[in-house]
């Protein structure tokens, strides 16, 4: 009952106000721009960060450089062997073999019970022997390379590669956002009032 008697009176209210002769339309400011005629909306260029990303000009996009200390190759050459992965074998001079202390070098005995000219028996009779240390090769491996004649560099781990210094590896780098010149918000023309600011009203 009470129910019924509500929307009566209000369906009367509206009915009222549709026939009233005496409202008039007035402007409003707009209460979705506040009057501004503009409202800031998130920049979809920069998703509101203000700044994008672009290829890095100093790699072109490819995150690293050259390592300017090995020129790319990754290997630094072994100071002590020259690059070559061995030296001269102390222990002969680098001729792979010694002279015999027995007999001197003449591969003859000197011992005075020995006939003469009988072998020298330590060398028989060639007046050398092979150098122990190398083998006869005179040649020792380079212990500090391992015989590899280089290292790997330490500039760059032996990757040739050293990260681009201005995108950090990452082969873009930020840059302020030219769309919203940086504040991640542009004015776009409010769609309520189609800028401006005002809005009729009845009244
Ligand atoms: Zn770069
Ligand atoms: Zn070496
Ligand atoms: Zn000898
Ligand atoms: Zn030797
Ligand atoms: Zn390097
Ligand atoms: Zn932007
Ligand atoms: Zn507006």
């Amino acid at each position: 009952m009470k129910r019924t008697f509500l929307s009566l009176y209000f369906s009367s209210m509206f009915i009222a106000v549709l026939l009233c002769s005496c409202h008039s339309v007035i402007k409003k400011d707009c209460e979705t721009c506040n009057g501004d005629g503009y409202t800031m909306e998130e920049c979809e260029e920069c998703d509101g960060t203000g700044f994008v990303a672009v290829t890095c000009r100093e790699c072109d996009g490819v995150g690293y450089e050259e390592c300017t200390f090995c020129f790319g190759t990754g290997r630094d050459e072994c100071t002590l062997c020259g690059g070559k992965g061995s030296k001269e074998c102390v222990d002969c001079n680098g001729y792979g073999r010694k002279r015999c202390t027995s007999c001197n070098g003449s591969g003859r005995s000197s011992l005075w019970y020995d006939s003469d000219n009988s072998l020298c028996l330590t060398c028989s009779g060639r007046g050398y022997e092979d150098c122990n240390t190398c083998y006869g090769t005179g040649r020792e491996r380079c212990s500090s390379c391992n015989g590899r004649g280089y290292e790997d560099c330490f500039s760059c781990n032996g990757t040739g590669r050293d990260n681009c210094s201005l995108c950090n590896g990452l082969g873009k780098v930020k840059v302020r956002c030219s769309e919203c010149d940086g504040d991640g918000e542009i004015k776009k023309t409010c769609e309520d009032c189609d800028g401006d600011g005002k809005v009729s009203v009845l009244e």
